[in-house]
């Protein structure tokens, strides 16, 4: 078996220089910040007190966050996840996921009697109550991002009625709103840098009075590891990220692995690591999504030692330390526990 025989050497961005004149060296860069994020931290918390505290099962509408193993995991300790609401009993506890619900699934929770946890990420949550915002103001609302994702159906569900997703220039391009001069603009949390650069110019160019949040909606876990990506690519001849194919940020860090012109593959598991891909490869960066376990990260490493990468270095791009509170439902059953 391979094993982590220590820890590794951090290495700040200024060393990779000097790593990129020993060209030849069999090496991992890990990248930092990598991997689960607050919003992924705090739902994951969520489920687990929750089985602790009222016993399974436990329902969890979608997957609680899009990650293979975290939702296997928590099956095995008791959750059932389940599509849709209806598949709830009656009366039964259940938890909305890190990626919110539309008020629709939020009544339709009050009508059958379930007992609500809600496990959204406050940043998904930021981008609801602007929509409602905008909405009240009487503002057509244009969402940018992927119609086919949980949390567009649940921002969109906000005002169903004036909001349009976009995803594509073409898209932007087909927009027709009632008041050109009404127009508002949000977007996905978990979309690319780049990608929501020249969508917002597209829609700024078609409607140059467009209002947009106070603050991008894009969170910082995105950003960073999107940056994370950026500063290291083109040290690198290969981009390993960890997170599993329904990640939407996990995607995103393999297309901009792959505009920087450096190969990348988006892998689950070691298991799925193709060893041709290490063909002629000498330096490998390692990261992850926001909802992909370290213990993940840590098989690819070991896999990748085992092939030969005997350094690994740490590469720590910029600090993260943001840490999210547990919703008021959770607080008051670890406060009523009985005491052991
Ligand atoms: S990726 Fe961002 S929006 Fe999604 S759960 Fe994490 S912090 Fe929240």
């Amino acid at each position: 078996m391979n094993v982590i025989t220590s820890a590794p050497t951090p290495l700040s961005i200024a060393d990779l220089d000097t790593i990129n004149d020993s060209p030849k060296t069999k090496r991992v860069l890990l990248l930092k910040p990598r991997g689960f994020c607050a919003g992924v931290v705090r739902a994951v918390d969520i489920v687990k007190i929750a089985l602790d505290t009222f016993g399974a099962p436990i329902y969890v509408r979608k997957e609680i966050v899009h990650n293979s193993y975290v939702v296997n995991d928590l099956a095995e300790k008791g959750a059932i996840f389940v599509n849709e609401l209806d598949e709830v009993p009656e009366g039964a506890r259940v938890i909305y996921s890190a990626h919110g619900v539309s008020p629709a699934v939020r009544a339709d929770a009050k009508a059958r009697g379930l007992k609500v946890i809600d496990a959204t990420c406050p940043l998904v949550t930021k981008v609801h109550v602007e929509a409602i915002k905008f909405a009240k103001q009487g503002y057509s609302l244009v969402l940018v991002g992927h119609r086919d994702h949980e949390e567009v159906e649940g921002t969109q569900g906000e005002a169903p009625d004036v909001t349009q997703v976009v995803s594509t220039l073409e898209e932007v391009d087909a927009l027709v709103v009632p008041d050109p001069e009404k127009v508002a603009y949000l977007t996905q949390t978990t979309l690319s840098l780049d990608e929501a650069k020249y969508m917002i110019e597209a829609l700024k160019k078609k409607f140059p009075n467009i209002h947009g949040p106070h603050a991008q909606d894009i969170c910082y876990a995105t950003e960073n590891r999107q940056v994370a990506v950026k500063n290291v690519a083109h040290g690198a001849d290969l981009v390993l990220v960890v997170g599993s194919k329904n990640s939407s940020n996990s995607n995103r860090l393999v297309e901009v692995s792959k505009n920087l012109d450096t190969n990348s593959y988006l892998i689950d598991t070691a298991d799925a690591i193709n060893p041709e891909w290490l063909d002629g490869v000498n330096t490998v960066a390692v990261t992850a999504g926001a909802s992909a376990p370290e213990v993940l990260v840590k098989d690819v490493v070991e896999y990748l030692q085992g092939m030969g990468y005997g350094d690994v270095n740490e590469v720590e791009v910029m600090p993260e330390n943001v840490r999210f509170g547990l919703p008021p439902e959770i607080v008051q059953a670890i406060a009523s526990a009985p005491r052991v």
